[in-house]
């Protein structure tokens, strides 16, 4: 089967729209998604940083929605084909925290959805010319017109809703919405400061106003403040000084919750500092040197913990943002912007330049 991909050959070179040749068909677990739309996550784009870990040639793409168009069957297929689906991140379904309902701390998970995924003797996705192309990012790779993908991740949808939309819900909305819900639990009379407010910051800001949780929302773009403001947050200019005790005055003395989304040794100093007694600082950026702590900033009961996709369990948690966003509480849908995918290489650029919070790449409608 031939399709059209955007392909990464390098860390260096721009995605590749291209044809590329599908050699199998769905085994037992697996389904065969026509992709109707996948949306563009930070991780995408740090594989440019990667260091060579994750293999190349690679079509990525983890946050995508599409339409079952063949199943290969097996024992816990819970999805057929006519299912409309959102697809999220890969788990090996059989560690200790798999069986705990813990699938994103999955023993596995590096290797699955980082590292070049599940074992094949020969590649299932070739280009045009024969040469392998890994497909198996977060077990997915969405930005394609078609994904071969683990039947485990595919979350069936209300065929009503807008699928093109719905991507980010795998795990830009999903990481943000879960730290506040999952593993924060905040509700009513807490309070929550967000360090960055990209599309995962923006999303907690959702759901903490959703949950009737007073936010604070940090971040030196004026633009992506204005939204977070629009979203229930207070907004806070990060490049000026005082930043905690700042916080702490829109926090009634200190924050119960804050979810560092920037890996900046400074701004989670000043968010530990920024926390109340036994309050919990989550971090979710990949941290890429050490990080630095403060003297102080962890006494008087404070932790601190990474949290990996929102500690959900997608099927729970994707159904439940669904919900909200259809009560007009979880917006998420406006920090969307839409491409073709022939135009990849321009989200890209929109993304890193910060003129878009969430692009979501559409394959050409073609009929079949
Ligand atoms: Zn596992
Ligand atoms: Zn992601």
């Amino acid at each position: 089967m031939r399709f059209r991909a955007a392909v990464l050959r390098s860390c260096e070179s721009p995605f590749a729209v291209e044809d590329v040749v599908l050699n199998t068909a769905p085994a037992p677990g697996e389904i065969l998604v026509e992709i109707v739309g996948s949306g563009m996550c930070r991780t995408d784009l740090a594989v440019r940083r990667s260091a060579g870990r994750t293999p190349l040639p690679a079509v990525l793409g983890h946050e995508g929605t599409g339409v079952v168009v063949a199943a290969g069957g097996g024992p816990d297929t819970a999805v057929g084909v006519g299912d409309h689906v959102v697809l999220s991140f890969d788990s090996c379904g059989d560690c200790l925290s798999c069986r705990g309902a813990a699938p994103a701390y999955c023993d596995s998970f590096a290797s699955l959805n980082l590292f070049g995924g599940r074992e094949e003797d020969t590649p299932r996705l070739t280009d045009a010319a024969g040469g392998a192309v890994a497909s198996r990012w977060f077990g997915q790779s969405s930005f394609a017109e078609y994904a071969l993908v683990p039947a485990r991740n595919a979350v069936r949808v209300d065929t009503a809703l807008p699928l093109e939309l719905l991507g980010p819900l795998g795990c830009g909305a999903l990481t943000g919405a879960g730290a506040v819900l999952n593993t924060f639990r905040a509700g009513p009379g807490d309070t929550l400061v967000v360090l960055g407010a990209g599309a995962v910051g923006l999303t907690a800001v959702m759901a903490a106003t959703a949950a009737g949780v007073r936010s604070v929302a940090v971040d030196r773009h004026p633009g992506r403040l204005e939204l977070a403001e629009r979203f229930g947050a207070i907004p806070l200019p990060a490049a000026t000084s005082g930043l905690a005790e700042r916080i702490r005055r829109h926090t009634d003395g200190g924050a119960q919750y804050a979810l560092d989304t920037t890996a900046s040794a400074p701004l989670i100093n000043d968010a530990l500092r920024a926390l109340r007694p036994t309050g919990t600082l989550g971090l979710v950026a990949r941290l890429h040197t050490a990080l630095p702590l403060e003297p102080g900033t962890l006494d008087r009961g404070r932790s601190i913990r990474h949290i990996c996709e929102g500690d959900a369990v997608p099927e729970l948690l994707i159904p439940r943002l669904i919900g909200l966003w259809q009560a007009g509480r979880f917006p998420f849908d406006q920090l969307i912007r839409t491409y073709p995918l022939a135009d990849i290489n321009e989200a890209e650029r929109d993304c890193d330049a910060g003129r878009v919070i969430k692009p979501v790449l559409l394959p050409e409608r073609r009929d079949r």
